[in-house]
């Protein structure tokens, strides 16, 4: 099986600061931020675009999950998601934490790195860890059989809807009896 830098990472022959990890997908900071909490998010497996990730809803929740930590741990204004894909040939998606002047435009600008020293690099990775335990990344299968018992609950609630078709039932009667 191919391997390459991420697969490194994931099997942790290469050292990194892991902020993220299930059975599937890994969070690591990138070791050339483009901000503070840049984090690649890969699947395991060594697998050559986004796209052909399987579980991919799943891999998009880990995403969110990094990004509403680093709004919540780092204060980032918002956050910003790349995936291109020709620096490592295995899927990876780049969670950018975007903050006021941080000297990048609407999208990071790839050169414009910044130097972070390494203790800092851990408290980094420490905070969003923190973060994401609090509030972890929803199974995307399980949030829509989520949603759909929310649906059936408010439509057997809804007295609205029994009372038309109960207004039906007496509009077709009358219009039987004439
Ligand atoms: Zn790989």
């Amino acid at each position: 099986m191919e391997k390459c830098i991420f697969c490194e990472i994931a099997d942790r022959r290469i050292p990194s600061n892991i902020i993220y990890e299930d059975e599937d997908f890994i969070g690591f900071l990138d070791v050339n931020p483009l901000n503070a909490g840049h984090t690649i998010v890969v699947p395991k497996a060594h697998i050559r675009w986004t796209y052909d990730v399987e579980r991919f809803g799943d891999y998009w929740e880990v995403a969110k999950a990094i990004a509403l930590a680093a709004i919540e741990a780092l204060e980032a204004k918002f956050v910003n998601f790349i995936t291109a894909g020709l620096g490592v040939p295995h899927a990876h998606i780049h969670v950018v934490p975007r903050f006021e002047n941080d000297g990048h435009s609407e999208l990071p600008v790839f050169g414009n790195v910044k130097k972070i020293p390494k203790e800092e690099m851990i408290q980094i990775a420490e905070k969003l860890k923190a973060a994401i335990a609090k509030n972890p990344p929803k199974k995307a299968v399980a949030a829509m059989a989520e949603k759909a018992e929310e649906i059936k609950e408010v439509k057997e609630k809804a007295p609205a809807e029994k009372r038309s078709k109960e207004d039906i039932e007496y509009i077709r009667r009358e219009i039987e009896s004439g």
